[in-house]
């Protein structure tokens, strides 16, 4: 998974150079990423108990619960601090201050890795100025940390879920936001999951963050030139989705590459008072 993940970030920046200040770094992260071995422990799932969750709406795991090998996950972070940390970075002394963390105690990593899943902003932010640095790279860092673990656990149960019958605006593995969305070739639209990476199939016309389906408070905007990509938003909530057709391309990145390569477009959405 994350060799192609390398692959897709070479191919990326050849074809479209101005991704490559936010991809380049992430290409280090994904070289260290693949080396990670998590494992995944023996998961149960009674058929009765997913068609149930399934019914009523309710993801296979609250994501604060998700059975993830974090030891794998605390591994890899030291990995990652120590890369960053020996690199010509502006935040390096706050990285190097975090390695220290995680050497003198795994505590710190678990801390961590439980505020990004039980998503507490606050310890977040406590986390990340004990060390001095930004939360939102931190929280990167975590996440990004622990996503080899959430895709072996992601691998071992796909069997239990059913991306084309799930109608929720929230993803049936771990109940977390979308972060992305696509339209296939089918011209059907899919949700990415912003924790798992899990996608399932979502109605065209309607808001996955507050449910709207009112045409008129629903729409989109495109980049100028831009073709592939578009912006949908919801004037009722004020949230928007990054969109990707995947018609207008011959082969298209795994979504959390996409996510990176279209920062300018969270941007373009900040600028018109979407968040
Ligand atoms: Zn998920
Ligand atoms: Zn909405």
């Amino acid at each position: 998974m994350t060799k192609d993940l390398v692959e897709h970030i070479d191919r990326l920046i050849r074809q479209r150079p101005a991704s490559e200040p936010a991809l380049t770094p992430f290409r280090e992260l994904a070289l260290l990423m693949a080396e990670a071995k998590p494992g995944v422990e023996p998961v149960v799932l009674e058929k009765e108990v997913v068609r149930i969750k399934k019914n009523e709406g309710f993801p296979l795991f609250p994501r604060e619960d998700l059975p993830l090998d974090l030891g794998a996950a605390s591994a890899l972070l030291k990995r990652f601090l120590e890369h960053l940390s020996s690199i010509d970075r502006n935040d390096r002394h706050g990285l190097k201050k975090a390695l220290e963390k995680t050497e003198a105690a795994d505590e710190w990593s678990m801390a961590l890795f439980k505020a990004i899943l039980s998503q507490d902003e606050k310890g977040l932010s406590l986390l990340a100025q004990d060390v001095d640095l930004d939360h939102k790279v931190l929280h990167f860092l975590g996440q990004t940390a622990m996503t080899p673990s959430i895709h072996a656990l992601r691998d071992a149960v796909k069997a239990s879920l059913d991306r084309e019958a799930w109608d929720y605006g929230y993803c049936p593995l771990c109940g977390s936001q979308p972060d992305m969305a696509f339209f296939a070739r089918t011209g059907r639209r899919y949700l990415h999951c912003g924790l798992c990476g899990e996608e399932w199939a979502f109605s065209r016309i309607r808001c996955p963050f507050c449910d709207n389906r009112d045409q008129e408070s629903l729409g989109y905007f495109e980049a100028e030139g831009e073709e592939g990509f578009r912006v949908y938003f919801c004037r009722r909530c004020s949230r928007y989705i990054k969109t990707i057709d995947k018609k207008a391309f011959e082969e298209a990145a795994p979504m959390e590459l996409e996510n990176l390569a279209t920062i300018h477009l969270d941007l373009l959405a900040g600028e018109n008072n979407f968040r």
